[in-house]
């Protein structure tokens, strides 16, 4: 019985911590974070501008067949034939889980807002 309480403690500890999106979080971190900073800024992928179009090294295949959307904030690579968004992008990169990659540009996003809103107390102060 105290193995079977501890167990069920465990569980809840361990599986508690993961963290749940609700659509419309899912959706912000979809659409709120540019795909190019995303893949630019964020995770220092190897990207060149060429025939007017932003071009990424693909983190699956390693090819530059690639461009981004920015009207559908997708990126896709031509070569495999796959599109990414924000958070594919970022599992794709780091090689993490759906909810680590969810939460780490959630993070991102909370901080950006942040520093919108210092910036914009700033300004009203002036
Ligand atoms: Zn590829």
């Amino acid at each position: 019985m105290k193995l079977f309480l501890a167990t069920v403690k465990v569980f809840k500890e361990v599986c508690g911590m993961k963290k749940r999106f609700s659509a419309e979080e899912l959706r912000e971190l979809r659409n709120l974070i540019p795909i190019n900073t995303v893949i630019k800024e964020l995770l220092s992928v190897s990207s060149k501008i060429s025939d007017g179009h932003f071009r990424f090294l693909c983190p699956l295949c390693n090819e530059f067949q690639t461009s981004t959307n920015p009207s559908t904030n997708l990126a896709r690579c031509y070569h495999c034939e796959k599109n990414f968004n924000p958070i594919d992008m970022v599992m794709a990169v780091k090689a993490s889980q759906f909810i680590d990659s969810a939460t780490c540009l959630q993070e991102v996003l909370g901080r950006s807002r942040k520093i919108k809103k210092m910036l914009a107390d700033i300004d009203q102060r002036a």
